[in-house]
């Protein structure tokens, strides 16, 4: 039976990426080895480093003066890496759900830290919009899409000071503004490659200002000093990510996959709205266009395991929402098709249909 793979992430990936990659495993670059039995300082690996990095600058308008790393760690290190690197007295951060939370925990060891907004008490519902960012602050921190609760911040905001973000779950599902970020991170896993390699994309000038020493490793200019390569950097996920880009960059880059992915989310939402079973979580302005949350309406709450074991006699798989939300969540990352939604809901109004 075909699968509808709506995980949350690790997450569908294109299939030439997949098929790309397993050629690569067996036989990279013509060398007759395999990419995972290569070393990482040969000539054939530096050029897909080189290329990767050269696809991020290009579909992502990244201007002079910034660096594009590939790290360990995941996106949990940098909550952790950001602070070391650029928190010298206070930062601000905005808490809009369980990984905003956890940048924030991390930023706290090493500073002061001002949550400019939460809304935490409607149990991160919508996206704070009427804050105040500091000026007295290193940087702002902000989490543009909240892959668990389904809400996304869908536009670049002005920042009076080094704005950092984590992209983990929205890079590349849109165009950005990367001028207007001292520093975006995220893990590879949701929209990008497999596990296992950490973006981030950093502007050289914000770094080398706080007083603490930084250890080599955790120090983001000892990782574009040696052009991520002052250790074995994750050599499969970057292949396969330069693989994903290469797909994207043939479809028509960003602003294609911004148009899709309108076009995906706006199908799903609709039909949350219009069909009598359920209804959507979070406020409309804030909807995820990557992580669309839903839940039994009111009278029909008795029929959620009911329909999500329907969904999954039809092929769905991972529509279960977090347990922090309940109800289901379908994540609609740029490699999942159009007709995967269409399949959703037609599940969706069948099982209406039957109640
Ligand atoms: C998944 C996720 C993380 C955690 O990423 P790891 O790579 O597992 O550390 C952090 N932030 C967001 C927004 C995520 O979706």
């Amino acid at each position: 039976m075909k699968k509808y793979n709506f995980n949350a992430g690790p997450s569908i990936l294109p299939k030439e990426t997949v098929e790309n990659t397993i050629k690569a495993i067996e036989n990279f670059a013509g060398t007759g080895l395999g990419l995972m039995e290569v070393s990482h300082r040969s000539k054939e690996f530096q050029a897909v480093v080189d290329e990767t990095v050269a696809l991020f600058k290009e579909l992502l308008n990244i201007p002079e003066g910034y660096s594009v790393l590939f790290l360990g760690g995941g996106a949990s290190l940098e909550f952790c890496m950001v602070p070391y690197n650029l928190l010298e007295k206070k930062a601000a951060y905005l808490n809009t759900g369980t990984w905003a939370n956890k940048a924030q925990k991390e930023a706290k060891l090493f500073g002061e830290v001002v949550e400019v907004a939460s809304s935490k008490e409607a149990n991160y519902t919508y996206i704070p919009k009427n804050y105040a960012i500091p000026a007295d602050v290193d940087y702002f921190h902000i989490t543009t899409n909240n892959t668990i609760f389904g809400t996304e911040i869908h536009t670049d905001i002005n920042s009076p000071v080094t704005l950092v973000a984590d992209m983990s779950s929205d890079i590349f599902s849109r165009p950005v503004d990367v001028s207007k970020y001292g520093l975006i991170y995220g893990g590879a896993q949701k929209n990008l490659a497999p596990a296992g390699v950490t973006f981030v994309i950093v502007k050289e000038d914000i770094l080398g200002k706080v007083s603490r020493p930084i250890p080599t490793m955790l120090d983001y200019r000892t990782h574009i000093k040696d052009g991520s390569m002052f250790n074995t950097p994750p050599v499969l996920p970057i292949y396969a990510a330069m693989q994903t880009l290469k797909w994207l960059k043939a479809l028509g880059g960003v602003e294609e996959m911004y148009k899709r992915n309108k076009e995906k989310a706006g199908l799903l939402y609709d039909e949350i709205d219009r069909n009598k079973l359920f209804k959507g979580t979070t406020a409309i302005e804030d909807r995820s266009l990557m992580n669309i949350c839903f839940v039994m309406n009111e009278e029909y709450q008795s029929l959620e395991a009911e329909f999500y074991q329907f969904a999954t006699s039809r092929g769905m798989v991972g529509i279960k929402g977090h347990r922090s939300v309940g109800g289901f969540r379908a994540s609609t990352y740029n490699a999942l098709p159009k007709e995967d939604v269409v399949a959703l809901i037609k599940t969706m109004q069948e099982f209406e249909k039957t109640h």
